[in-house]
């Protein structure tokens, strides 16, 4: 039978611990304080940052929300940041992007200091996930993919995993944190020859693809632990994985589920990471 793995759980056990370190920093009279730096009105950051505020306010960390205009010039931006940077009441930010297009993202994110890069979107968080260093922060979605094996027990040694997708927000750092845990790891894309048998053939099944149920019983194999990051929405409007649930189901060992499993945990790890940098910004 096919485990589900749910992220609530992850989820509860991550809050019950990220609650107790609160505690302990509220107790020596600091208060975790994460910034949401917000530019123009979508849809989505709108809603990522409503469910932020609410598991933030579950486990104890405050939110400043900064919002911009969607025509702030990109001086203006990078001047907030700064801004941020040098607030000592500041331990995290999050800077949603997509940016709007005329200001250069690549600028803006290097401007934040690393030791508030709580989804690890400067180059040298990234580099620190790559060198296995302490350097920044790992970005939030691998960190849940990770959070979410080692929660349910997966060992990684030794393992074959398989990493469909080589975003540099999802595939890359998430393939360098198995790696680091001892796996042996493939990082497929839309160039990867027999795709099937190289995801049939592995232990371990990270799809960060962005096609909706695309790896279906062709990719699938028994014994397989699944994690579906994919957040796709289908033409009757149904939120849907990047893995054929329907087919996984009944043939894999495990799989998170979609809706309700990466996503769900990857706020609480921002949480956990808000956390991380405010006891780092007191020792
Ligand atoms: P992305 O930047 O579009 O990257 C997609 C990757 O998939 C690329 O590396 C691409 O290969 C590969 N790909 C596309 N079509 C393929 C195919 N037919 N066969 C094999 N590989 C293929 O996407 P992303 O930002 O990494 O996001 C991936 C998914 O995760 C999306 O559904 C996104 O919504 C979701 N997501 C979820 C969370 C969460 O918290 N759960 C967070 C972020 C993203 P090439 O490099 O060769 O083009």
């Amino acid at each position: 039978m096919t485990r589900i793995l749910k992220g609530a759980e992850v989820v509860e056990a991550l809050n019950a611990r990220i609650a107790a370190e609160v505690e302990e920093l509220n107790a020596a009279g600091v208060v975790p304080t994460l910034a949401i730096v917000r530019v123009g009105e979508r849809g989505d950051d709108i809603s990522y940052e409503r469910g932020a505020g609410k598991r933030a306010e579950k486990v104890g960390v405050a939110v400043r929300n900064v919002l911009l205009p969607a025509e702030v010039s990109e001086d203006a931006l990078v001047s907030q940041i700064e801004a941020l940077n040098a607030d000592a009441s500041v331990h995290g930010v999050l800077l949603f992007r997509p940016l709007p297009v005329r200001i250069n993202e690549e600028r803006v994110r290097n401007v934040l200091a690393s030791a508030k890069d709580v989804d690890g979107i400067t180059d040298l968080s990234l580099a620190g996930v790559f060198a296995g260093t302490q350097t920044g922060f790992a970005p939030c979605t691998p960190a849940a993919c990770v959070e979410i094996l080692e929660h349910f027990g997966y060992r990684l040694e030794g393992k074959n995993a398989v990493v469909v997708g080589r975003s540099l927000v999802v595939g890359k750092p998430v393939a360098m944190m198995l790696l680091g845990r001892n796996a042996t790891v493939t990082l497929a894309h839309s160039r990867t020859a027999d795709l099937k048998q190289v995801v049939a053939a592995a232990d371990i099944v990270i799809a960060a693809v962005g096609r909706a149920e695309m790896l279906n019983g062709d990719y699938l194999s028994e014994g397989q632990v699944v994690i579906d990051v994919g957040i796709n929405v289908t033409e009757q409007g149904a939120l849907v994985g990047d893995v054929d649930f329907a087919h996984a189901e009944g043939t894999v060992a495990a799989i998170t589920p979609v809706p309700g499993g990466v996503g769900t945990v990857t706020t609480s790890v921002l949480m956990k990471q808000v956390v991380q940098a405010a006891r780092r910004s007191v020792v």
